[in-house]
């Protein structure tokens, strides 16, 4: 029974990488996350406003972080199906799901009456995109939803550029 921790085991601070500057773990090797320099992985800089958002203490940069994963489900194309178990249990959380995992798609406009979701924001009534991702959940903000919605459009026109 004294085998039984009674705290959290927490690891220690290391400094970063030498090479490349990653956040390292303990006990994981300098150099094991870019072979000692000799690979550097390509980054494109992260928009202005979203920097801000992800990192700022301004208002609404908080009541973003606060509801991410919300406004992340905006963008999403599918919805995740299967069969979930749900029950809890004692200690940490685990997200299970047995057998087989779907990605729901629904059709290109909504059925009758019902809002549009998923990737059906992105193909029915465009003028409206912004107020229909925002009327998705109480939570959110149009202004948020919006600049969300600029910087993926800035991101996938960059992104064309470069092909
Ligand atoms: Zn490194």
């Amino acid at each position: 029974m004294d085998k039984i921790p009674k705290a959290p085991s927490v690891l220690k601070e290391c400094a970063p990488c030498m090479y490349c500057q990653a956040t390292r773990f303990e006990y994981e090797a300098e150099g094991f996350c870019c072979q000692k320099g000799q690979i550097r992985i390509a980054t494109k800089p992260v928009p202005a406003e979203l920097e801000r958002l992800l990192t700022t203490k301004d208002e609404d940069a908080i009541h973003f972080r606060q509801y991410i994963r919300m406004y992340n489900n905006l963008f999403a194309f599918s919805s995740l199906g299967g069969k979930h178990d749900g029950r809890s249990v004692k200690g940490i959380y685990v997200f299970k799901l047995q057998g087989q995992l779907y990605h729901y798609v629904p059709d290109l406009t909504p059925d009758d009456g019902q809002p549009p979701k998923y990737l059906q924001l992105y193909f029915y009534d465009p003028q409206n995109e912004i107020a229909s991702r925002a009327g998705v959940y109480d939570e959110l903000r149009a202004y948020v939803v919006a600049t969300l919605t600029h910087v993926v459009e800035r991101i996938h026109i960059r992104n064309s550029s470069d092909l």
